[in-house]
């Protein structure tokens, strides 16, 4: 697990143990960079608790705004906050999640395990007793069930120091109930998918500028996982590190056969972003004409490539029937190749494109 620090305030707030504002109690809040989480930590903190935040890294979801947005949220609560990065534990659970999938590759059971577990080290290291999270019973359907819910508490290692302020009174004590750190009367039950009442809280608590939920999780997209799912075929699962799964997220993506899939940029960002991972790919740009850049990846036959650029041709700024001129380059050696376009009413278009199942 890295360890990465988020806010300049954290060693000024760091209080060793025993000078915590209620009797040396101490919990870690689990921040996603949502209201719900937001509003775990504050009610909390508000019982006397000494509240420390923490956010999870994933490589799916790194990004500096979001963090950024995180940071300024523990910020306005007047909390120190703490960032772990859980990337390559993520990597695993997405190849292997014990508890499947959701709607698309969405590993969500497995994935808050491994929030709560990254916590529970957090919290042992920290000398903290006990984790809250944002999680509303009802609001998620995968992840926030109570049967969900119940299984993540316990593989998590965390049990009953596991505290759901949002809806722990419809919940069985956790440990701070029990040992009567935070009564509950500080507590709520809210459930459901509604915002009403965590709206209601977020005034009563005076939290205003509140942050917005961040976006969503690329694992629970659709399309993205039909992308996955064809790479877990044909790249193979274990063969895949953080990149195979990053390229994912770019271009129009074919299969066109078994030993090879191309990938055509849709615009100059992502003509940026596939440039990025030319490295053990054949890369395809247009010479003649204004296009994509395109990648083909695999162990193409030289006819498949030649395939693979009669179709980058097609998104090329072409006249129909007039060849293209088209640099392939592979381990830095390129070579100028001329192919006709594949006509836009090719009758394989619809199968090679990589899409949900219908
Ligand atoms: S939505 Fe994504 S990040 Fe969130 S729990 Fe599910 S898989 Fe993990």
């Amino acid at each position: 697990m890295i360890l990465v620090e988020g806010c300049e305030d954290w060693m000024k707030n760091m209080r060793t143990e025993g000078e915590t504002e209620r009797g040396g109690v101490r919990a870690i809040a689990l921040l996603s960079g949502g209201l719900d989480s937001t509003l775990a930590a504050a009610i909390v903190k508000r019982a006397g608790i000494d509240v420390i935040g923490l956010t999870v890294r994933f490589f799916v979801n790194a990004d500096p705004e979001r963090e950024a947005k995180i940071a300024s949220g523990a910020s306005a609560l007047g909390i120190p906050l703490r960032t772990i990065d859980l990337s390559q534990e993520q990597l695993e659970v997405i190849k292997h999640p014990h508890h499947g999938y959701g709607t698309a590759v969405n590993p969500c059971v497995d994935c808050r395990i491994l929030m709560l577990n990254g916590a529970r080290r957090v919290m042992e290291e920290e000398g903290a007793q006990f984790v809250i999270t944002g999680e509303v019973l009802g609001q998620r359907p995968m992840s926030q069930h109570r049967r969900a819910m119940d299984v993540a508490a316990v593989e998590s290692g965390l049990g009953d120091r596991l505290l759901r302020p949002l809806s722990a009174n419809l919940l069985p004590d956790a440990l701070p109930v029990k040992e009567g750190w935070i009564t509950r009367a500080n507590l709520f039950s809210i459930s459901g998918r509604s915002r009403q009442e965590q709206m209601a809280l977020a005034k009563e608590l005076g939290i205003a500028d509140y942050p917005q939920s961040a976006g969503g999780c690329i694992l629970t997209d659709k399309v993205y996982g039909a992308r996955l799912r064809d790479a877990f075929a044909h790249v193979g699962r274990e063969a895949m590190g953080i990149d195979e799964f990053m390229i994912l997220r770019h271009g129009r993506q074919f299969r066109i056969s078994k030993r090879a899939k191309v990938f055509i940029g849709r615009d100059e960002k992502e003509n940026a972003a596939l440039a990025e991972y030319m490295s053990g790919r054949h890369g395809i740009e247009p010479l003649s004409v204004p296009g994509p850049l395109a990648l083909v990846e695999g162990d193409p036959s030289e006819e498949e490539l030649m395939l693979a650029a009669r179709l980058v041709a097609r998104y090329c700024d072409h006249q129909d029937g007039v060849p293209v001129e088209l640099a392939v380059t592979r381990d830095r050696m390129t070579r100028k190749i001329e192919v006709l376009p594949l006509p836009s009413d090719d009758p394989r278009l619809p199968a090679w494109r990589i899409e949900p199942r219908r």
